[in-house]
């Protein structure tokens, strides 16, 4: 019989996900197909309930369920339980299993840049929920530094304090940030700032950044943000948020079926959607 998977959010129309999985699903001859739910908060726990009933093969999770959900199901891999936040969930016989591939998506995509990256010294800027799992993950595969700047410094420090994994960290402001960019080989930036249509802002300027460094944004829309574009400029590599995007899904995908999936060609379905180029 087919396999049902889907994507439950609110709003969830603008979602990727159902193109590039069933691609996926086509691509390598899974008899499955994959659809957006819209659920709003608080028809949650029916939908999870109604998600069982019909034995739903497996869910990605997006905004704003991927905390809402945890209790709702039978088990959290532990680090999603450390992250507070679930993407993905398996369908393991009828037990609902909650993983978070949202920071090892990062992950691999940073190491197809930065393959050293372990040893950089790295800025994030951001303190929500996608930091928050690139934080973790990164404090997990034990990079040397990783520091946070935030508009709201308590979030960053917040997030500092209860992360479970060895880390060495400092927080800082956006204005601090900017005067110790040169310090830093890898600048992830993570807040909503720039994000399409409000793509001339950028969270802080890259005048003292090395020409060395990586600077990645994980917005992809617009595909090359305010603080990319000018880090360009000086002459820094960029990446934008669609390696993050195409490898949790990949990561999903996996869990899945067990199939890892070409990734060049996810790449190539999300930039048909968004109409761009990768960097
Ligand atoms: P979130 O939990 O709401 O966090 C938002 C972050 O942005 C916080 O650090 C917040 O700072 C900051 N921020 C928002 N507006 C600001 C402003 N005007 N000035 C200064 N700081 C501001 O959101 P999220 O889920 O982490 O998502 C953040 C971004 O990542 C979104 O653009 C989302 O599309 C993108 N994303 C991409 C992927 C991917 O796969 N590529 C995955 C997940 C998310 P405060 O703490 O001070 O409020």
């Amino acid at each position: 019989m087919k396999k049902l998977y889907g994507v439950i959010g609110d709003p969830v129309a603008h979602s990727m996900s159902p193109i590039m999985h069933n691609d996926l699903f086509q691509l390598y001859s899974v008899d499955a197909t994959y659809v957006a739910f819209h659920v709003k908060p608080e028809n949650l726990q029916d939908a999870v309930k109604g998600f069982r009933a019909i034995n739903l093969a497996g869910l990605s999770v997006t905004v704003p369920h991927k905390q809402m959900i945890m209790p709702l199901l039978d088990e959290i891999d532990p680090l999603a339980e450390a992250i507070g936040a679930v993407n993905t969930v398996v369908n393991d016989h009828g037990r609902l299993i909650g993983y978070n591939t949202d920071g090892s998506g990062y992950l691999e995509g940073l190491k197809k840049e930065v393959p050293s990256f372990m040893d950089k010294n790295m800025l994030l800027i951001g303190a929500g929920g996608a930091a928050r799992a690139i934080y973790y993950t990164l404090a997990q595969a034990g990079v040397k530094k990783v520091d946070i700047a935030n508009r709201t410094v308590e979030k960053a420090e917040y997030l500092v304090n209860n992360c479970p994994f060895p880390k060495n960290s400092e927080v800082l402001s956006f204005k601090e940030a900017e005067e110790q960019l040169a310090k830093y080989d890898v600048i992830v930036q993570t807040t909503s700032i720039g994000m399409h249509p409000d793509i001339e802002a950028s969270p802080l300027s890259v005048e003292k950044l090395k020409s060395t460094s990586l600077v990645s944004d994980i917005i992809y829309s617009p595909l090359e943000t305010k603080i990319l574009r000018e880090a360009k400029q000086k002459g820094a590599r960029i990446q934008n948020g669609i390696p993050m995007f195409t490898y949790q899904g990949a990561l999903q995908f996996e869990k899945w079926t067990g199939i890892f999936p070409d990734m060049d060609r996810m790449q190539s379905v999300c930039l048909k959607q968004l109409g761009g180029k990768s960097c």
